[in-house]
C-alpha cells in the first residue's frame, strides 16, 4: 500500500505522559534537568526548530501543565493512561491540513536532524517510515544469569522514533487498534501498512536509566550550538540636561547626539545580538537615513534583536556591557540598568552585567567628548 500525496504538512506528536521513573529523580524523566533545561525541553526544539515541521502536539499527563509552560512552539494536550492512548490524545489534536505525522518519544532528546531528515524523504515514497539501526551484538537468551541459549540477529534491527506516517493512515491505525503495542510501527503494521526502515543514529539515545542522562547532557553540551557577538558604539555629547544609557534616564548636564535616544549601551548590546546571529547591525535594519527612527526609543532596535535571536532558535545566554566615560558616574545607576535590560529582554539579572570604566582623561572619552560603548552577547541554540 503505497500513496504519494501531492503536498506534505507536516506535524510532530512528542508523547510525554509517562510517570516513568526507572530513571531515578523525584520528577518524571521527560522533566528533569539536562544541561539547565527539561528533557521535554530538548526533544521538542529538535522539532520545533524546523522549518518543515508545521507544528508540534506535546501530550503530556494533566498533572504536568505547569512543567509544560515554558517550551515554547508546541501545543500541548492531555494523554491518556496508555502510551497508544496518548498517540491517540496527539493525533486528534493535529490540524485537519496536516496530512504527514511524525510520533517521537520524548526521551528521545538527542535526536539528530538527519534522522528526522531521513524519516522525512521516506515518505515522499511509503506510508511509513521509521529510523532504526541494524543489531551487532550478539544476542543470547538467558535465565537465572545463565546463558540458555543464542539467537540469530540477522534481519533485526533497534528500533528508534520518529516514526512517520501518513496522518490519515496512522490515525485509522490507531483507531482499529486493539490492545497495547510497544510502538507505533507495531500500531502501522497490524493495520497492513507498509514500514520503510531509514537510518537510526547511535546518537538518537534513549533516556531510560540514571546513566543515559550523564550520556545525553554530554552529547548536548558537544554538539551545543554556542555563538558569541561583540558591539561597539559611540555617541558624541551636545547640549542638554541628560542622558538614557541601557534605557535608565541619567541627569547630566550634556546630552548624548544621535538620531534616535542615542542609547550608546543599548546599540552596543543590540549590535552584538546582530554580531551573534552575524547578521549585520542596527544601521542595516533601522536606516539612520529613515525618519521614522528619528527620536525612537532604542528599546526597539532591542527588541528586534532578542526576537530574531528567538526566531532562529536562539537564546540569548548572558550580556556584559562596558561603558566607557569619565562623566556621568555608572555605578549609582549600573543596578537599575541591568533591571531595565533583564525587562526589556525578558532576562534573568544575573544573566546581565552593566559595568564602566574611565580611559584615564585619555582620547576622545578622557576628554569628555563623548561616550563609548562595547558589548558581548552569548546566544544558545535552543
Ligand atoms: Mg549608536
Amino acid at each position: 500500500m503505497k500513496k504519494q500525496p501531492q503536498i506534505k504538512r507536516i506535524g510532530a506528536v512528542i508523547v510525554a505522559a509517562g510517570r516513568g521513573t526507572r530513571a531515578g529523580g523525584p520528577l518524571p524523566k521527560q522533566w528533569q534537568l539536562l544541561a539547565g533545561r527539561s528533557v521535554a525541553h530538548w526533544t521538542c526544539a529538535r522539532f520545533t526548530q524546523r522549518r518543515d515541521i508545521s507544528e508540534v502536539i506535546l501530550v503530556i499527563h494533566p498533572d504536568d501543565a505547569a512543567h509544560a509552560a515554558s517550551i515554547k512552539g508546541v501545543q500541548t494536550c492531555s494523554g491518556g493512561k496508555s502510551r497508544d492512548a496518548s498517540v491517540r490524545a496527539g493525533l486528534d489534536a493535529l490540524s485537519e491540513n496536516t496530512t504527514h505525522v511524525l510520533i517521537h518519544d520524548v526521551a528521545r532528546c538527542t535526536v539528530p536532524d538527519a534522522v528526522i531528515d531521513g524519516v522525512i524523504a521516506a515518505l515522499d515514497t511509503s506510508i511509513g517510515a521509521a529510523p532504526a539501526l541494524p543489531v551487532s551484538d550478539a544476542l543470547w537468551r538467558g535465565a537465572d544469569g545463565q546463558v540458555t541459549g543464542t539467537q540469530d540477529r540477522a534481519g533485526l534491527f533497534r528500533a528508534q522514533t520518529p516514526q512517520g506516517f501518513l496522518r490519515s493512515a496512522i490515525h485509522a491505525a490507531h483507531a482499529a487498534h486493539i490492545g497495547s503495542a510497544a510502538d507505533d510501527v507495531e500500531v502501522a503494521r497490524a493495520a497492513g501498512l507498509d514500514v520503510h526502515i531509514t537510518q537510526g543514529d547511535e546518537a538518537n539515545l534513549k533516556i531510560t536509566t540514571p546513566a543515559d542522562f550523564a550520556r545525553a547532557e554530554a552529547h548536548l553540551e558537544q554538539t551545543m550550538d554556542v555563538r558569541l557577538g561583540n558591539g561597539f558604539d559611540v555617541h558624541a555629547f551636545e547640549d542638554g540636561d541628560h542622558v538614557i544609557l541601557c534605557g535608565v534616564r541619567i541627569p547630566h548636564d550634556k546630552a548624548l547626539k544621535g538620531h534616535s535616544d542615542a542609547d550608546v549601551a543599548m546599540h552596543a548590546v543590540t549590535d552584538a545580538i546582530y554580531g551573534a546571529l552575524a547578521d549585520g547591525d542596527i544601521g542595516q535594519h533601522f536606516p539612520p537615513s529613515d525618519p521614522q527612527w528619528k527620536g525612537a526609543a532604542s528599546e526597539i532596535f532591542l527588541r528586534h534583536a532578542v526576537a530574531l535571536a528567538v526566531e532562529r532558535g536562539f537564546a540569548i545566554s548572558n550580556i556584559d556591557c562596558t561603558l566607557i566615560c569619565e562623566q556621568p558616574k555608572i555605578g549609582p545607576h549600573a543596578q537599575a540598568m541591568r533591571l531595565k535590560m533583564s525587562e526589556l529582554m525578558g532576562l534573568d539579572l544575573d544573566r546581565i552585567s552593566v559595568k564602566a570604566t574611565t580611559s584615564e582623561k585619555l582620547g576622545f572619552t578622557g576628554r569628555e567628548e563623548g561616550i563609548a560603548a562595547l558589548a558581548n552577547a552569548t546566544l544558545v541554540k535552543t
